[in-house]
């Protein structure tokens, strides 16, 4: 086989292959094409005219060698247009305006997945602006509708740009068939930004939204609500119900222990040792020595006990497959429960249990969660630390959709 025939630029010829002194590999080619519409009645022309100036291409490396396509795009004349307009042939493979092939831009950003601008600029010795011209050729910075047929579950949640301040980009997000995609990246997390957006979204794919998963931010809970009124199920997830009584039962336990530690000997007290690690871990998987520290420390506070045994039933709840209606009356039975075992330390999340009880509980009826959420929660966090902040939301957007859909956009692609 010619190993030139693995070049991959349809419709060329190989006129010439030269190294540099730097090792540097030069493939001059010519194009092969038959015919291009004409750029001002779009009729096909087949009359080539002549040829434009020299371009030279960035391309794939071969053997690891830097690697440039170099050849001359034709010129096609029409007769039939006043002036005679001429159109130079852009071949497929290659963007106007880009000083690499479409094979190369895709290695760029395939490298970027997971990484930095920096360290691609490294590994290939580019320019930041090269890359950066790379990924706004390729990558939108919003959503393109087109590219979406189904939207599945919708997933809205946030996160801090810097850490302990308290500015909130929210992340829309959706999964389909397991599939998850970022839809857009909004300053901010007012109800009225939320709102805007999910009003954009195309009436023929609104319809196909199976239900918004959102944690119970009012304004969140409240746009969602707004703007797809009763169609669409709006889910509080699961899991940050389950953090929020969580972290009750956490400061419950703190001052429990607090007390314990005035009251108790140094060596009764030690004898609590770990009941923390122990607790959050949950009852399933402790060990005998873990379960004996846990009633140690039972047997000093039965009030502890009750909470905790409380907070399982509670999470059991969620676990068994039930109906709505069903879930509604076991989580009625345990708030009841709940205030007949005077305990106060449930009493903020009570408030909020109340209050977004029909949502909580439309969880029951697909059992949808945001968890996938928080996976891309997870990678924006990632590529906060990596790229030392991103506060462009544009930028934002196009790193965070490289990183969750890179792979699947662009390693068929290349891979074929
Ligand atoms: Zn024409």
């Amino acid at each position: 086989m010619d190993l030139l025939d693995l070049i991959n630029l349809p419709n060329t010829r190989v006129l010439d292959v030269t190294k540099s002194k730097n090792g540097n590999v030069t493939i001059t080619i010519e194009t092969t094409e038959s015919s291009v519409p004409c750029r001002n009645c779009g009729k096909e022309l087949k009359c080539c005219h002549s040829t434009d100036k020299d371009r030279k291409l960035r391309h794939l490396p071969v053997f690891g060698r830097p690697t440039y396509i170099v050849y001359k795009p034709h010129r096609y004349l029409c007769e039939d247009c006043d002036d005679q307009p001429t159109t130079t042939a852009t071949p497929s493979w290659h963007k106007q305006n880009s000083s690499y092939t479409v094979d190369y831009e895709t290695h760029i950003l395939m490298e970027l997945v997971n990484s930095t601008i920096v360290d691609v600029c490294v590994k290939e010795r580019l320019s930041e602006g090269s890359v950066k011209g790379v990924v706004n050729r390729h990558i939108e910075g919003r959503i393109n509708w087109k590219s979406i047929s189904q939207i599945g579950v919708l997933g809205i949640d946030e996160i801090s740009l810097q850490k302990g301040y308290k500015d909130y980009v929210t992340l829309i997000t959706c999964r389909v068939d397991g599939v998850v995609r970022l839809l857009s990246v909004i300053k901010g997390r007012e109800k009225a930004k939320i709102k805007v957006f999910l009003k954009s979204i195309p009436k023929k794919l609104k319809r196909t939204v199976e239900a918004i998963c959102t944690d119970m931010y009012d304004g969140y809970v409240n746009a969602a609500k707004e703007v797809f009124k009763k169609k669409t199920v709006v889910v509080i997830d699961r899991f940050h119900v389950a953090k929020l009584y969580r972290r009750e039962l956490d400061s419950y336990r703190q001052k429990i222990l607090a007390q314990l530690k005035k009251e108790l000997s140094a060596r009764e007290y030690d004898k609590l040792k770990g009941a923390m690690h122990i607790l959050r871990k949950g009852n399933e998987c402790s060990s005998k020595k873990e379960k004996a520290v846990v009633s140690e420390l039972f047997s000093h506070s039965s009030e502890l006990m009750e909470a905790y045994r409380l907070g399982l039933k509670l999470t059991q709840i969620f676990n068994t497959h039930m109906s709505k209606e069903e879930a509604v009356n076991k989580i009625n039975a345990w708030i009841k429960e709940v205030r007949r075992s005077n305990l106060l330390c449930f009493n903020k999340f009570m408030k909020t249990l109340r209050k977004y009880k029909s949502e909580i509980a439309n969880y029951f009826i697909d059992r949808n969660t945001s968890a996938f959420v928080e996976g891309i929660n997870n990678k924006a966090k990632v590529l906060k630390r990596r790229c030392y902040g991103i506060f462009n939301i544009k930028h934002l957007f196009q790193r965070l959709h490289l990183d969750i859909s890179g792979y699947r956009l662009f390693l068929g692609k290349s891979a074929c």
